[in-house]
């Protein structure tokens, strides 16, 4: 029988005879204590890397913003390409610490009662540079001005901008990205509906584990951690909402969360 982790405590009680459970009991704290040290380590490790890499990164940006004099476009194209590699290693050291909190449950969200609309207006106002770049259009769906979440505001948007990013960087260009806000029953779904390159149906099950991605190395070209969906999940789980998407290949993706109202709304 196969020991899954995070059900041990109650499954070990029904599975094993009473000579075995001494010792399964004994593993399970090991298993525990292993994941104890793991987090300690990925935590120290993270936080070291983060100091000096904030340097790095004030450093270049000062240069680039001219402080050395004027530089010959050469260099230029040197400095952006470490500045793009800062960022995409800050972006991996955070995407680590946050995946290692909300897996022992230690990342707190700021939970409160607010507008629904201004978070997706947020999101994809951050993420307006991001469009260009990939040659993508950003929509907003019908407006619900008065539907009222309680929610992490930054960390929903987070999960927003994940998938908005996702979408941008899996569609054609000149192609729309829509995001929808839709009102059911005591639930709000926000849906980000993309007409790009879909997601194969093997790999669909895998979507929100660790580190997955369909493919590596066009991920890696356009950047991604695999981290983002993963902390995703946790992040709506812990606001009390769902995740999910639909998806075909070569057609395109719908990623969803769905969230409690939080009270009658007049929208
Ligand atoms: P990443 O940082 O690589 O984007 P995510 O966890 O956000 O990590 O996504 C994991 C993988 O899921 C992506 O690398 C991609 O292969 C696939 N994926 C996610 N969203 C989409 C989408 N809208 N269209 C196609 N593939 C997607």
């Amino acid at each position: 029988q196969a020991i899954t982790h995070g059900d041990l405590d109650c499954e070990i009680e029904t599975a094993y005879p009473d000579s075995l459970l001494g010792k399964v009991k004994i593993m399970q704290q090991k298993l525990k204590e292993n994941d104890r040290l793991k987090s300690e380590f990925v935590s120290t490790v993270s936080h070291e890397l983060r100091t000096p890499l904030t340097a790095i990164g004030g450093a270049l940006s000062l240069a680039v913003g001219g402080q050395l004099g004027t530089m010959p476009g050469s260099a230029l194209k040197l400095l952006d390409i470490a500045q793009k590699n800062t960022a995409r290693l800050t972006e991996l050291i955070n995407d680590l610490l946050d995946i290692d909190k909300l897996s022992i449950g230690k990342l707190e969200l700021n939970m409160s009662v607010q507008p629904l609309m201004p978070i997706i207006d947020d999101a994809c106002l951050s993420m307006t540079s991001y469009a260009q770049k990939y040659g993508v259009h950003i929509l907003i769906g019908p407006r619900f001005e008065y539907t009222l979440v309680n929610v992490d505001a930054r960390r929903l948007r987070q999960v927003l901008v994940n998938f908005l990013s996702n979408a941008a960087k899996f569609s054609h260009k000149g192609d729309e990205i829509v995001i929808n806000a839709s009102v059911h029953a005591d639930k709000v779904r926000i849906e980000v509906v993309d007409h790009g390159q879909g997601i194969p149906e093997e790999f669909q099950d895998k979507i929100f584990e660790k580190f997955s991605q369909v493919d590596s190395s066009d991920s890696r070209a356009a950047g991604g951690t695999g981290l983002g969906l993963a902390i995703a999940k946790e992040l709506i789980q812990q606001m009390n909402g769902t995740i999910g998407f639909t998806s075909a290949e070569g057609v395109g993706s719908c990623f969803y969360v769905e969230l409690p109202l939080e009270e009658a709304n007049s929208d």
